[in-house]
C-alpha cells in the first residue's frame, strides 16, 4: 500500500509538496515556498514523522521550505549535488530578503547540509521498504524526476519537466518501467512553445539589429538556469558582442562549472563563462552601461535586482531594447511593461522608449510535450496533476481521462489517495 498526500502546489505554481507514505516510511517529495509579500508554505508535517526528504531541483517553489525540518534532529536529505549547492545560494538570499517571515534561519540549512546524501542520476537508494532513484528532468542542470518503488508499486514524481533539449541540458526521457501512479506538473498544459531553433534565431537577429543601430540590450533573467541558457543561446548562434552578467547568476555559473556532469556541453560552458564579464560592483555596472552590448541581469520579471539599475539607464533611449525571456506573471512589473509600455523608475511612471519584446524561452514542456510524456508511460498509471494554474491542472487531467482512458485528477491541498 502506498498513499500520496498532496500538501501544496495543487492548482497553483509555488510551494510544491507531496508526502509518500508506504506504511513503514514517510518520504517528503519537495517542500517549496511561494514567494509573495509573505512567504507561504505547504501543509504542516512534523520532522519526526518523516524518514527522508527528496528535492527535485533547487528552485524555491520546490526547495524553499526544507530547512524548517532541521530545527532539531535531522532526517536524510536527498538531491543531486548541484541542486544542494544552488539551494545554498538561493536560500541564503531568501533568508536575507524575507528572514523575518521565515520559520528558520541559515543555521537550519547548515544542519540540512550535514544530512545531505548527494545522488547522481540512476543511483539506487533503499530506505526502509522503499527504493528510489533520480532521473534527469530536463528542466535545469541537476533537476530530477523521482522514481519510487515500494511493495511492487511504482510511483513517478516529475517535478518540473522538460522533454525538449535546451542548450544547457538534455531533455527528460520517458521512463521505461510500468508505473502505477504519476504526479506531473502542468505549468504549460494549455500552451505550446515556439520552435526552439527558430526562437533562438529570431532572438539573436533582434539583438543584432539593436546593436547595428548602436543600442544596447537588457535581458532580464532569473539567476538559476535561464541566465546561463541565454548566454549559451547567444554563444551557439555565434553572436559577436560584449556580454556581461550580473546578480546571483555569477555564483550559479561557478556551481555549474564545478559540476560538469550535469551540463550538456561542459567545455562550451567553460568558454561561455570565461568570455562573459561578471559585474562585481557599481563601478562595473556604470561602465557596463557604456561599454557593453548585452546585459543579462536579474530579476526575470523586473521585480527587483540589478535589472532595475539597467532599466533606469537604458529604458528611455529608443535605440536600446529590453528583451524579456521568462514568463511574466500577471501583476509583475515585467507583465505591466509588456502590456502598457510603462515602467516605474524612481517612483515615477515613465513611458519606456526602448524596444520591449518577449521571447518564450521556457524550461518546461508545453502542452504537446506533457501529453506525449503521459501517452508514453507504461502500465496505465493513475495521474495526479499539480503545479499549474487551476485551468491548466484540470485541462491536463481531463485530457488524460478522455484521450488515454486513465484515472486522472487534479488534487486539492490536503487530498490523500491510495495507489
Ligand atoms: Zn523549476
Ligand atoms: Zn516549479
Amino acid at each position: 500500500m502506498v498513499k500520496l498526500r498532496f500538501m501544496g502546489g495543487t492548482h497553483e505554481v509555488g510551494r510544491n509538496a507531496v508526502l509518500l507514505d508506504t506504511g513503514e516510511a514517510n518520504l517528503l517529495l519537495d517542500y517549496g515556498v511561494k514567494i509573495g509579500e509573505k512567504p507561504q508554505f505547504p501543509g504542516h508535517i512534523r520532522a519526526r514523522d518523516l524518514d527522508g526528504i527528496l528535492v527535485s531541483h533547487a528552485h524555491l517553489d520546490h526547495s524553499g521550505g526544507v530547512p524548517q525540518f532541521y530545527l532539531g534532529e535531522g532526517k536524510p536529505f536527498f538531491a543531486t549535488s548541484v541542486t544542494t549547492e544552488v539551494m545554498r545560494v538561493l536560500l541564503r538570499d531568501m533568508i536575507k530578503l524575507s528572514g523575518y517571515w521565515l520559520p528558520f534561519e541559515y543555521i537550519e540549512f547548515e544542519e540540512m547540509l550535514r544530512q545531505r546524501r548527494d545522488l547522481g542520476y540512476g543511483q539506487p537508494v533503499k530506505l526502509k521498504n522503499v527504493e528510489f532513484k533520480l532521473a534527469n528532468a530536463g528542466h535545469i542542470p541537476g533537476s530530477a524526476m523521482i522514481e519510487l518503488n515500494t511493495g511492487g508499486k511504482r510511483v513517478l514524481y516529475t517535478g518540473d519537466l522538460n522533454t525538449g533539449t535546451t542548450r544547457l541540458v538534455h531533455g527528460a526521457k520517458i521512463p521505461r518501467q510500468r508505473l502505477d501512479a504519476v504526479v506531473i506538473e502542468s505549468t504549460y498544459a494549455s500552451t505550446d512553445h515556439p520552435d526552439r531553433g527558430e526562437l533562438e534565431v529570431s532572438f539573436v537577429e533582434a539583438i543584432k539589429e539593436v546593436l547595428r543601430s548602436e543600442g544596447k540590450v537588457l535581458v532580464p533573467a532569473f539567476a538559476v538556469g535561464r541566465s546561463q541558457e541565454m548566454l549559451s543561446v547567444m554563444n551557439a548562434q555565434k553572436l559577436k558582442a560584449r556580454m556581461v552578467i550580473d546578480g546571483m547568476a555569477r555564483a550559479v555559473n561557478q556551481i555549474y562549472l564545478g559540476h560538469p556532469d550535469f551540463l550538456r556541453t561542459p567545455k562550451t560552458f567553460v568558454n561561455i563563462v570565461s568570455s562573459t564579464r561578471e559585474m562585481t560592483g557599481w563601478r562595473d555596472r556604470r561602465q557596463a552601461v557604456r561599454r557593453s552590448d548585452v546585459i543579462v541581469a536579474p530579476s526575470g520579471m523586473l521585480q527587483g535586482g540589478t535589472a532595475m539599475f539597467y532599466m533606469e539607464r537604458l529604458a528611455l533611449n529608443e535605440r536600446n531594447a529590453v528583451f524579456l525571456v521568462s514568463f511574466q506573471v500577471p501583476g509583475t512589473r515585467g507583465a505591466r511593461l509588456l502590456e502598457t509600455g510603462f515602467f516605474t523608475i524612481k517612483e515615477m511612471d515613465v513611458e519606456v522608449k526602448a524596444q520591449v519584446r518577449h521571447f518564450d524561452f521556457s524550461s518546461h514542456s508545453g502542452k504537446t510535450g506533457l501529453q506525449a510524456f503521459l501517452r508514453g508511460l507504461k502500465g496505465k498509471p493513475d495521474v495526479y496533476v499539480i503545479h499549474g494554474e487551476p485551468e491548466n491542472c484540470e485541462a491536463l487531467a481531463q485530457w488524460a481521462r478522455d484521450e488515454l482512458d486513465l484515472n486522472a485528477t487534479a488534487p486539492n491541498e490536503g487530498d490523500e489517495f491510495t495507489v
